[in-house]
This record gives structure tokens, C-alpha cells and sequence, in this order.
């Protein structure tokens, strides 16, 4: 995909910013537990997170060394030309890999077909993600400072291990259905309480729910986390609407065009929005039940990116359609104690889809992988 440099730079620009922002908020505890405190009453998987946590707070757990392996996602809004956050990711950001193996491939057909095309493969960004969240893995395991020690990857139910754990990496345990039974969250639990590296850490996981999203952008709320006046700026600046549904004006222009807006509910992993139609029929039934579950979901301002024509390709085959993009720059922190160690951005996922299309995810079945050539 063809894509203006400013709107590159500026991404990788906020990456730090974002890092540091997670970081800041998850020490944070009361305002965790007092932002999602509705959340919780109507939402069992948000409320065991928030039970784990308010054990460690009861503990009084202090976490020397932090790691937070993260994606910023954003979409350009077409109307504005602005840069617009869509989520931040704190768990399992997952894709690094395929990304930069997309990136790869696409560079090797410019080069390969340079003549025909004009184009400079060096356009295309060389993509780091796999290579530098593998070395900030490495580099808090050498922090933890125990040669005999491992790094645990989170991705079923049973591990086995007879060896000091330094990073448990979770790849898994973003979702209700990684947690089947009681003995997930106590697994999830014991890990919590024990002195390896969590990646993340029960507080940085809930700062990447939405619910959290929608309170940052909130007026002066940033203030409480960041010093920095252009840091905050330039935080805000990428900022979309965002409202929770006590706003009354908010849900009834909502009902009104649903078309403007996205619903979200506190999950992960793509397929859980709700548009449309749907999202009208869902905020009127909410609102006649007077339930609390409200309180499940945020209102967001929906991004219509410019759509361009492309060809997507899937086992063999491809279409020529019209297609919107979104791209995250994945971000790796790691902090011991006083000392950041580790606050970079770390190469970037792109994903394309139909235009016609509302959700995206790969994995989820609606979005394509791509690369960005820079313009
Ligand atoms: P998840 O954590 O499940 O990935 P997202 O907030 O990223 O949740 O939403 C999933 C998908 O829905 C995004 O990848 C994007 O395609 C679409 N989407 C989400 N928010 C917006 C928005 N405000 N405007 C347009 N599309 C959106
Ligand atoms: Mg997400
Ligand atoms: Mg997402």
C-alpha cells in the first residue's frame, strides 16, 4: 500500500509515548480498578482480571522489572487527513512474524520486477517486528538475572516446568475461551503472584481495554500521566471520539447514524464490534432494559480511511477490490526499577480489507496482510 510518510513518522513517534503511557497507568491501581468498576459488574472476564489485580494490590506486589511487548493500531480518517488511533494492544500482540515475512516478499517482487514496475523495493519498509521483540524478550530474561532461569510462552492450559521462570510471554489469555475452567485463573493467578517477568503484567493487560482507552481521551486525564505539555499534545492529537454510553446526547445521536459509530465491548482479538443496524437495535434494547450493561461497552467515532483499489490474494487466487488499511506499530518497553532499559518502536503490521467491510483481523478472516511503500 502506498503510504505518505508523515503519517509514518508521526506513528513512529507516538510509539514511546504509548509505552510510557501504559507503563504510567498501570501503576496507577485505584484508577484501574475505578474506571472499569462498572465494567466489572456487568462483564465476569474483566471482573476476574480486576480481581487478580486487587489481590496484588492487597499484596502490596511490587513489580521491579516491567515488560510490555505492544501495538498501536491506526487508521488515516479520510475526512480529516488525521492520524487516528483505533486501540492499543497490551496482550498477544500477535502477527510480528507474518508481517515482516509480507514485507519481505513484497520487496523481493519489486526488486524481482523492477523493470516493469519503476518502483524502489527500498520503498517498501523493512520490517523489524519479529527480530526486536524477540531480543526484548531476551533482553528482560538477562535482566532477571539467573542463568538457569526460562522464559515461559503462554499457550495452553498445561505447562510443565521444573525451572526458575524469568518472562512469561502470554500468547494466549487475552480471551474468555483461554480460560475454560477455574484452573486457568488460578494459573493465571499463581503466575501474577510469582517474581517472573509478566508480559504483560495484569495491569498492563487491563490498560489496553477499551474501556480504559475511552477514559484517556478523556479532558485532563492524560495530564495525571504524562509531564510532558507536546508529549500530551501529540498523544491527544490521534485521539478519535470516544464516549462511554452514560452519555445520553452521545447514544442518541449514535441511534440516530450508527453508521458514524463503532460499539465495543471489552475484548480482544477482532469480531466483537458492533455496527450498523445492529448497533442501533443493541443501544435502543439497552436502553429500554435500564440494565447496567451498558457499562459493558464504549461508543467510538467510526474512521472511514480513503479507499484505493488493490488485489488481494488468498490461496492462490486473488480480487480486485476497493480496500482500506490499518496499520500498528508494535512497541517494546523494559523497565527495572528506576531504569528504562528498553522504549522503541519495533516494526510495523499492515492490514488491508475490503472497504465494504466493518471488522478486520487476519486471523479473524476479514483482512489481508500487506506492507507499506512509503510515498
Ligand atoms: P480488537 O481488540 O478486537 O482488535 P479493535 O478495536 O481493533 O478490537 O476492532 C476490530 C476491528 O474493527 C479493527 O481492526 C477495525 O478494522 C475495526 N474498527 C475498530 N474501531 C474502528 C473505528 N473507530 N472506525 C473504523 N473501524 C474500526
Ligand atoms: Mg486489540
Ligand atoms: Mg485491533
Amino acid at each position: 500500500m502506498s503510504f505518505p510518510k508523515v503519517y509514518w513518522e508521526q506513528a513512529l513517534e507516538l510509539a514511546p509515548l504509548f509505552n510510557e503511557l501504559v507503563h504510567r497507568v498501570s501503576l496507577d491501581g485505584d484508577f484501574l480498578q475505578q474506571t472499569l468498576a462498572r465494567t466489572k459488574e456487568v462483564d465476569p472476564f474483566t471482573r476476574r482480571l480486576l480481581d487478580i489485580h486487587s489481590k496484588m494490590m492487597e499484596l502490596n506486589k511490587k513489580e521491579d522489572i516491567q515488560l510490555g511487548l505492544t501495538r498501536s493500531d491506526y487508521m488515516v480518517d479520510g475526512a480529516t487527513d488525521k492520524l487516528l488511533q483505533v486501540e492499543l494492544n497490551t496482550i498477544s500482540t500477535s502477527s510480528n512474524g507474518l508481517a515482516c515475512g509480507v514485507s519481505e516478499l513484497h520487496r523481493n517482487l519489486i526488486r524481482h520486477h523492477e523493470r516493469e514496475l519503476g518502483l524502489d523495493p527500498a520503498s517498501v519498509v523493512g520490517n523489524t517486528a519479529i527480530t526486536q521483540h524477540a531480543e526484548a524478550l531476551a533482553t528482560a530474561w538477562a535482566e532477571y538475572n539467573n542463568q538457569s532461569a526460562v522464559v515461559l510462552v503462554v499457550v495452553q492450559a498445561e505447562e510443565r516446568n521444573g525451572r526458575p521462570v524469568a518472562v512469561v510471554y502470554f500468547r494466549a489469555g487475552y480471551s474468555p475461551a483461554d480460560y475454560p475452567s477455574e484452573a486457568e485463573w488460578r494459573a493465571r493467578l499463581l503466575i501474577e503472584r510469582s517474581s517472573a517477568i509478566k508480559c504483560p503484567s495484569i495491569a498492563h493487560h487491563l490498560v489496553g481495554t477499551k474501556k480504559i482507552q475511552q477514559e484517556l481521551a478523556k479532558e485532563k486525564v492524560l495530564e495525571r500521566f504524562l509531564d510532558n505539555k507536546s508529549d500530551i499534545e501529540n498523544v491527544r492529537k490521534c485521539f478519535a471520539g470516544l464516549w462511554s454510553l452514560e452519555n445520553d446526547n452521545i447514544v442518541n445521536s449514535a441511534i440516530e447514524s450508527p453508521e458514524l459509530f463503532v460499539l465495543k465491548p471489552q475484548r480482544e482479538g477482532g469480531g466483537n464490534n458492533i455496527y450498523g443496524d445492529n448497533l442501533r437495535e443493541t443501544l435502543i434494547r439497552l436502553r429500554k432494559d435500564g440494565s447496567n450493561e451498558i457499562a459493558a461497552y464504549i461508543l467510538m467515532q467510526r474512521i472511514f480511511p480513503p479507499a484505493s483499489p488493490s488485489y488481494l490474494v488468498r490461496e492462490g487466487t486473488f480480487v480486485r477490490d476497493n480496500v482500506v488499511s490499518e496499520f500498528g506499530i508494535f512497541g517494546a518497553y523494559l523497565r527495572n526499577k528506576d531504569k528504562v532499559i528498553i522504549n522503541d518502536q519495533c516494526g510495523y503490521l499492515l492490514r488491508t480489507k475490503a472497504a465494504s467491510l466493518n471488522e478486520g483481523g487476519v486471523v479473524a478472516g476479514y483482512a489481508f496482510l500487506n506492507s507499506i511503500f512509503l510515498t
